[in-house]
C-alpha cells in the first residue's frame, strides 16, 4: 500500500502563521502574526465620514461609492472590501424606521392629505438613502478592516474568511 503524502501539515502551518481565524492564536488581543488588533469601533468611526479606517486622512473612496483601491495618504489596500448587498440592505433598515415613524406621527397629530404626504415623504425617502448609503458602506467596510476581514489582515490570502479545507488524505490500494 503506497499512502501519498498531503499537504495538510503545511496548509495548517501556514494558516496559523497568517493569523486565520479559527486558527490557534499566541494571546488574546494579539493576532498570531504578531500585528496589534485594529480598534473596531474607530475605524467604524472612519469609515462612516468616509475616510481611510487605517489613518483617517485618505479619502475612502474615489466617487460616490466607489472605493479606493489603495488610500491616497497612507497607502493601505482597500480593494479587497466585499460590502457587497449589505450597505443597501442597512441603509433600507435605517431609512425606513425613520420614514415610518415620521409617517404615522404626522399622520396622528396633523392628517395631511395623501398628495402632500407624497409630496414630502417620497423625495425625502430618496435623499436619506442617498444620504445614509456611502457612510453605512465606510462603516462596513471599516469594520471589515478592522477585524481583518475578506483579505485585510496582514498577509492574508483573498477569502481568509473561509479557512482552507483539509485535503482528504490519497491512498491507493
Ligand atoms: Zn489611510
Amino acid at each position: 500500500m503506497t499512502v501519498i503524502k498531503t499537504t495538510t501539515s503545511s496548509v495548517n502551518q501556514s494558516a496559523l502563521e497568517k493569523g486565520i481565524p479559527g486558527s490557534a492564536s499566541s494571546a488574546p488581543g494579539v493576532v498570531a502574526d504578531g500585528a496589534a488588533d485594529r480598534p473596531v469601533w474607530l475605524s467604524v468611526k472612519r469609515g462612516w465620514k468616509q475616510a481611510c479606517p487605517a489613518c483617517a486622512r485618505g479619502r475612502m473612496y474615489t466617487s460616490y461609492l466607489k472605493v479606493n483601491d489603495a488610500c491616497p495618504s497612507c497607502k493601505e489596500e482597500l480593494h479587497h472590501q466585499r460590502a457587497d448587498d449589505a450597505p443597501p440592505y442597512f441603509t433600507i433598515s435605517i431609512v425606513a424606521h425613520i420614514i415610518v415613524f415620521g409617517i404615522l406621527l404626522s399622520e396622528q397629530h396633523l392628517a395631511p392629505p395623501v398628495w402632500l404626504q407624497l409630496a414630502i415623504w417620497l423625495p425625502l425617502t430618496a435623499a436619506l438613502c442617498l444620504w445614509f448609503l456611502p457612510r453605512v458602506k465606510g462603516a462596513l467596510i471599516g469594520y471589515q478592516w478592522a477585524n481583518r476581514m475578506h483579505g485585510f489582515g496582514d498577509g492574508a490570502f483573498e477569502g481568509a474568511d473561509i479557512a482552507p479545507a483539509d485535503p482528504l488524505p490519497v491512498t491507493t490500494p
